[in-house]
């Protein structure tokens, strides 16, 4: 049996949050692989967070993204299948899960590793608590 990834608005969005936590993953360890020898290079990628799902989710997924970024450019607009709507909803869903959970620095900008950091691993700001 062969799942039409471009209907399971589920699995995309989880591909999609996979693939940003893995770029954001990447991005914070790419300085730690520039100065590491291969066994160190070795255990950073191990490190990395798994993609789970079968290979064809991470292709639409990517196309989805690149899609979003035509259209967030103005290259692409309006005529977009349904298909790729629902597609395009899944990758607002997955962004902001992904927001949610790497809230921005509010003084550096940098994404934070989660919401429940106590200070910025880049600028080194103390997060103010808020009090609910
Ligand atoms: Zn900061």
């Amino acid at each position: 049996m062969s799942i039409d990834v471009t209907r399971d608005a589920e699995g995309l969005r989880q591909a999609i949050n996979e693939m940003l936590e893995q770029g954001f993953a990447q991005g914070r360890v790419a300085r730690s692989l520039d100065d590491s020898d291969d066994s160190g290079r070795e255990r950073i990628f191990g490190s990395l967070p798994p993609l789970t799902l079968s290979p064809g989710y991470y292709k639409r997924a990517e196309y989805l993204l690149w899609l979003e970024k035509c259209k967030n450019t103005g290259l692409a607009s309006g005529d977009f299948s349904m298909a790729e709507a629902d597609g395009l909803m899944a990758v607002a869903e997955a962004r902001a899960e992904f927001e949610r959970n790497h809230p921005p620095c509010g003084v550096c900008g940098a994404l934070q590793d989660s919401p429940f950091a106590t200070t910025c691993h880049k600028c080194g700001t103390d997060f103010v608590r808020r009090s609910a």
